[in-house]
């Protein structure tokens, strides 16, 4: 076979057969077809997408470019959590505890900031001494001792997915539903769930702009899902606004533990607390969705979630402490305060440009080899629906260079609408696709 024939063909929008979808995974996989191959690939799927035959080919050969993780010998149902990618999303980080402490296993591959969205690995980098990169045992270890552990993809766990990943990061090749459904997907089935809940963010902020795509996506996910026995649950949540008030590494690690300790912002609880719900509810601790929230609400209140947090953060080698002393955290050396040129309601925040803008001060990647800075962001100082006078603190941005930051400042204050009318209240978890 040679790769630009599959191109062309894929770029003409003809299908491929599943054994040239494996051949350039498994050659890509092994270095053997050059990154600028690839990228063109990637964009011909992006613009001509691709079918669910083409797409059960590319997840069954991502999963097989590593060895699935064997977890029979960790007892218990286990059930992740995976999200489609937003601003400030930082609910992995909240369910997962709290489902752990309702009796879940939760074996978390997660991934990296991608685009303009943010990534949980990187998110727990931000944690002085905490390691993601866990061979297969002291993944098993850490899950079999504390319910809840978190790698990424590495040389042993879908690989492919490590490197299609950082390519379509940065070819532009992000938004495509089936390049997401296959990353995702390889990354869930390797890791041999019992159920698995998807949040599949839709609007401004998310890769899917429309509700009607983020529909699609989930169909997708959930039909690949029922296809390998996975019980699954996708909801379609809000991404229009960034989701809490913090956007960068460290700072959402700090609003991830607020928010364990049950003084976090309300959307931020809301979703986590149901998707920690679906967890438990999937895992069958629970035998109704009633009770799954109460328990999740319970391991919240009880800070049961939050001690989870502070036993995996160790057990990964991260110091817990950063939890109750934000100073142990890398902390950014400039901040910036973006105020409102007019008094009236906040009727708009563009999450996308306030992860654009994130990502240009360091908190994301331009390039495949550019590294994260854990101590940049942005942190809100109001959301939709909430007034504003005029002069008034939008948002600071926090940063360690001064490179980029007019520019990011210029995108961040374009990112908010005021009007001089309060704006209808939206609904923050929009569908449910099981
Ligand atoms: N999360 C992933 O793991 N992959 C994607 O493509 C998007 C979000």
């Amino acid at each position: 076979m040679r790769t630009v024939d599959l191109i062309q063909r894929k770029r003409n929008g003809e299908e491929l057969s599943p054994e040239e979808i494996t051949w350039l995974v498994e050659s890509y996989t092994r270095g053997e077809i050059p990154d600028y191959q690839v990228s063109a690939f990637l964009m011909a799927v992006y613009f001509q997408s691709m079918t669910d035959v083409e797409v059960g080919a590319m997840v069954e050969s991502m999963i097989a470019s590593g060895e699935r993780l064997d977890l029979s010998s960790v007892p218990g149902p286990k059930v992740d959590k995976h999200s489609t990618g937003g601003v400030g999303d930082k609910t992995s980080l909240i369910c997962a505890p709290l489902a752990a402490a309702a009796g879940v296993k939760v074996p978390m591959v997660s991934g990296r900031a991608l685009g303009h969205t943010g990534g949980t690995l990187d998110k727990l980098e931000s944690i002085p001494g905490f390691r993601t990169n866990l061979s297969v045992d002291e993944f098993r270890d850490v899950l079999n001792r504390v319910g809840f552990a978190v790698m990424g993809q590495s040389d042993e766990i879908t690989p492919a997915d490590g490197k299609l990943y950082s390519l379509r990061d940065a070819t532009g090749t992000v938004e495509s539903i089936p390049l997401i459904a296959a990353s995702i997907m390889s990354k869930k089935l390797a890791a041999s769930l019992d159920g698995l809940v998807l949040d599949v963010k839709v609007g401004a902020g998310a890769f899917m702009k429309r509700q009607v795509d983020a529909r699609k996506l989930a169909q997708l996910m959930t039909t690949i899902a029922r296809r390998a026995d996975l019980r699954a649950q996708a909801l379609i949540t809000d991404m229009n606004q960034p989701l809490g008030y913090a956007i960068g590494n460290a700072l959402e690690i700090m609003e991830v533990s607020q928010t364990l300790q049950f003084s976090g912002p309300d959307d931020l609880t809301k979703i986590s607390l149901e998707l920690a719900a679906r967890m438990i509810y999937l895992a069958k601790v629970t035998a109704t969705m009633e009770e799954a929230r109460d328990l999740a609400t319970s391991k919240l209140r009880d800070g049961s979630g939050y001690a989870k947090f502070k036993d995996m953060i160790a057990a990964q080698g991260g110091n817990p402490q950063v939890l109750d002393r934000f100073d142990l955290l890398p902390n950014a050396t400039g901040a910036m305060e973006i105020t409102s040129p007019r008094g009236g309601y906040i009727s708009h925040i563009d999450a996308e440009e306030i992860g654009i803008a994130s990502a240009m001060i360091g908190a994301g990647r331009d390039t495949k080899e550019d590294s994260i800075d854990p101590a940049v962001g942005v942190i809100l100082e109001v959301k939709v629906g909430q007034k504003v006078e005029a002069g008034g603190v939008l948002c600071r941005l926090y940063f360690t260079k001064e490179d980029r930051i007019g520019e990011a400042a210029e995108r961040v204050e374009d990112a908010f609408r005021i009007s001089s009318t309060a704006p209808e209240p939206r609904e923050l978890i929009l569908e449910v696709v099981s």
